[in-house]
C-alpha cells in the first residue's frame, strides 16, 4: 500500500471527513484491521483564508508548497489536497514537489462521465464557482457542462462556507437555502450538482433531494485509496 499525502486543515472540519473515508476505503477493499498510511500535514486556516480574502494567491501557495514539501519528506507518494478552492494554486504547488497531486475536479469528473453526466451544477466558495481554475477543467478536459446559481445564490453559498459549516456550524435553515439552489440549477437543466466544497457534505447529502449530489470529499479519499492499493 501507497502512503498518501494530504494537506488539510482547510478547514479541519473536513480534514475529519477525509480522515475517516479514506480509512474506511482501504477498510473496506483490505478488510480486517487494515488502515490508511497517511501523512498530514494541517494548515491555520484562519491564515489561509485572509489570503483569499484579500487575494494573495501566490502567498497561500507558498504556504502551501512548503506543508507539500514537508509531506514527501514525510514519506507520502502522493498529495490529495484537500480542499477544492485551493487547488487553485495545484499548479505551483505542484511544480515544487516530486509526487503526484491527484487532482480533486479529475476524480469529480470522472466520475460525473461514468455516470454519463455531461451537464452539472456546481456548488462551491466563490473562488470556485466564479473563477476558472476549477470549471475549466471540467469544460476542456472533460468537456462537461457547468452550471453556476446566480450572484444571490452564490453569495449565500459562500457566506454559509465561511462562517458556519468551516466553524463546525450546522443549520437547519442554511440547509432548507441550499436544496432550494441545488433544484434551482436542476430545473436549469443540471442532470446532477457537485458538492464542490468539501465541507459541503457536512450540510447537505442524498437524503434531502432527488437531484443527484456528487460529493467531492468522498469521491477523491475513494479516487486516493484506489491510487494507494493499484
Ligand atoms: N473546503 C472548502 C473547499 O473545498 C473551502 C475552504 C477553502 O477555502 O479551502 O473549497
Amino acid at each position: 500500500m501507497k502512503t498518501i499525502g494530504m494537506l488539510g486543515g482547510m478547514s479541519w472540519e473536513s480534514t475529519l471527513s477525509y480522515y475517516k473515508a479514506v480509512n474506511e476505503g482501504i477498510k473496506a477493499e483490505l478488510g480486517g484491521l487494515h488502515s490508511a498510511k497517511i501523512c498530514l500535514y494541517s494548515v491555520d486556516f484562519a491564515e489561509i483564508e485572509t489570503l483569499q480574502h484579500k487575494g494573495q494567491w501566490d502567498e497561500t501557495a507558498m504556504i502551501l508548497s512548503q506543508a507539500a514539501q514537508s509531506v514527501e519528506a514525510g514519506g507520502a507518494d502522493c498529495l490529495l489536497i484537500c480542499t477544492n478552492t485551493m487547488h487553485k494554486v495545484a499548479p505551483q504547488i505542484e511544480a515544487k514537489i516530486n509526487i503526484p497531486i491527484l487532482h480533486i475536479a479529475d476524480a469529480t469528473a470522472e466520475q460525473l462521465v461514468a455516470d454519463g453526466i455531461t451537464k452539472v451544477g456546481l456548488l462551491g466558495t466563490r473562488f470556485t464557482m466564479e473563477q476558472d481554475f476549477y470549471k475549466s477543467r471540467l469544460i476542456d478536459k472533460f468537456d462537461i457542462e457547468v452550471l453556476v446559481p446566480n450572484d444571490e445564490d452564490r453569495s449565500l453559498i459562500h457566506k454559509v462556507i465561511y462562517d458556519e459549516l468551516c466553524q463546525g456550524e450546522i443549520n437547519t435553515q442554511s440547509r432548507e437555502r441550499y436544496i432550494e439552489v441545488v433544484e434551482r440549477l436542476s430545473s436549469q437543466g443540471a442532470q446532477a450538482v457537485i458538492l464542490g466544497c468539501t465541507e459541503i457534505a457536512l450540510l447537505i447529502n442524498q437524503h434531502h433531494t432527488n437531484v443527484p449530489l456528487y460529493d467531492t470529499t468522498k469521491i477523491h479519499a475513494e479516487y486516493a485509496v484506489k491510487w494507494a492499493i493499484s
